[in-house]
């Protein structure tokens, strides 16, 4: 059966000549697997590919990107499909799904591993955590490992170890010309420099190489519960002690609404909440000293802070993020001074549904010790990455709580210097990508999407224009 792309008509037989050339599967409209196939985790994003080839191996990308550029298709690259604008998706395009790729190899004497750019960071953990071993991860399980690093990658073990991608150590990609390169700090050093936190701009990544650290089994994690009549106290202490937090100490603040969770009382359920959650990555003594002052930030309504499994920590947040919910998320590097807290606790009382929040990332550490420059990720010098989410199970009155997430994130980004955070980016507009970038990291940006994507195959994406196209 022939299939309408938003070019034209592919024939039944060149989309035959596809399938004969991978080792994985073409799904087209009208395929059984077609509904599944060409669904994202965010529901928002409701669009119908031409093709969905779901990649075996590296010879698949590079069938599929040859095709795509022979058949002048659009392109989504998708990982873990956790792409909050959609960008892992397209309408009357072809998606490069790898998720099929899963392979793994973890170097326990090296402290490395190599992940296939399928795995999401449940079932890299699960690989890593088999030695004790970790590098920093998505704080929900179902996240995929590519699209977080390539993007910087912010977790439990940021103040630690940094982000993912300051963990990076190589990557093997497939150009837009179907070339297979590896790199890293020797070869291809500038696209190495540029996969760490430029996004999926320069070509499919096929494999990710990891440094990885000792963590665990066991770590000091979990969370304090405060109700938000003190969340103005609550956030200035917290703001006032992460100065004196060791590297091992990792805290964010999230400012939502209680779900129904066993450990809250009943009246609670329902009534808008602070919750301070954090995770100590040291030995759990040292960690109880580290983490006593979060306990009394006012008066806790549940503290469930205590040792637990880094795997426990690393899935803890996993029932609330189910996938096929609506989803915006929008972001903002800030000082949190005074005015900036309270443009966040006077957003908290105004949340659209149940299920919207503020997230307040503490940042420093590991973080902010790597070199201005070192990474396309820039943003090292930030005192609080702060996320806006909107969520909502029902697709009615979505934009308008989307557009609740970008209010709220306008009063929060006046009080930093407006930059904003690729992967936390629910927008596709072209400013939203500038705005992640200073001038000169950006002008370098293009430097490397001009020598790997000079005709910009790969545009679904936080997009670096290449010079060609203005
Ligand atoms: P995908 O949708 O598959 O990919 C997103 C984009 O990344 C693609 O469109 C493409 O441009 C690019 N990409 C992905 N894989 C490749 C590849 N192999 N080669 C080239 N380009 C590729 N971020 C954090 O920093 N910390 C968090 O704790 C965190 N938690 C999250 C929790 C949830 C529930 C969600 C939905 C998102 C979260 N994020 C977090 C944001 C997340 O990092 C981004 O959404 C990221 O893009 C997801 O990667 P993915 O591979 O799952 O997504």
């Amino acid at each position: 059966m022939s299939v309408e792309t938003a070019r034209g008509v592919l024939g039944d037989a060149t989309i035959g000549e596809l399938e004969a050339a991978v080792r994985g599967s073409v799904v087209r409209p009208g395929d059984a697997a077609y509904e599944e196939a060409r669904a994202v985790w965010n529901a928002a994003h409701d669009k119908r590919p031409a093709l969905v080839v779901r990649c075996a191996g590296v010879a698949d990308v590079i069938r599929a990107v040859e095709f795509a550029r022979s058949q002048d298709l659009l392109v989504a690259v998708r990982g873990g499909a956790h792409s909050i604008a959609g960008f892992s998706t397209c309408d009357g395009g072809i998606v490069i799904d790898l998720s099929g790729m899963k392979g793994v190899r973890v170097d326990p004497g090296r402290r490395r591993v190599i992940a296939e750019a399928g795995l999401t960071w449940g079932e890299l953990d699960h690989e890593t955590q088999a030695f004790g071993l970790a590098v920093t991860g998505g704080l929900v399980s179902s996240t995929g490992v590519s699209g977080f690093t390539l993007g910087g990658g912010v977790g439990w073990l940021l103040r630690r170890h940094g982000l993912a991608c300051d963990n990076l150590v190589g990557a093997d990609l497939v150009t837009a010309d179907g070339r297979l390169v590896h790199a890293d700090a020797e070869e291809h050093p500038e696209l190495f420099w540029a996969l760490r936190g430029g996004g999926g701009n320069f070509g499919v990544v096929t494999s990710l190489e990891f440094e990885l650290h000792p963590v665990g089994p066991q770590v000091l994690a979990g969370l304090v519960i405060y109700p938000a009549a003190e969340a103005a106290q609550v956030v200035r202490r917290w703001r006032d002690l992460c100065p004196d937090l060791p590297d091992e100490l990792t805290t964010l603040v999230n400012l939502t609404t209680a779900p129904p969770l066993p450990f809250l009382p009943e009246a609670v359920h329902g009534t808008r909440i602070v919750v301070l959650a954090a995770m100590y990555a040291g030995p759990a003594e040292a960690g109880e000293e580290a983490v006593r002052p979060l306990r009394s930030l006012g008066t806790p309504i549940a503290d469930v802070l205590g040792p637990m499994p880094y795997l426990g920590m690393q899935t803890l947040l996993d029932p609330l993020w189910t996938r096929g919910a609506h989803n915006y998320f929008t972001s903002a590097f800030v000082e949190p001074s005074d005015a900036a807290l309270d443009a966040v606790t006077a957003a908290h009382l105004t949340t659209p549904t149940p299920q919207s929040e503020i997230h307040l990332h503490q940042l420093g550490g590991a973080f902010a010790r790597v070199p201005a420059g070192a990474t396309a990720f820039s943003q090292r010098d930030a005192g609080v990455l702060c996320n806006v989410i909107a969520r909502s199970p029902e697709a009615d009155g979505f934009d308008g709580h989307a557009d609740w997430a970008r209010a709220t994130r306008e009063a929060i980004a006046r009080h930093g210097n407006g930059s904003m955070y690729v992967n936390f980016t629910g927008d596709g507009e072209r400013d939203k990508a500038l705005a992640s970038y200073p001038q000169e990291v950006r002008d370098r940006l293009v430097r490397v999407k001009d020598a790997y994507d000079p005709t910009n195959l790969f545009r679904l994406n936080q997009n670096i224009r290449p010079s060609a196209a203005g």
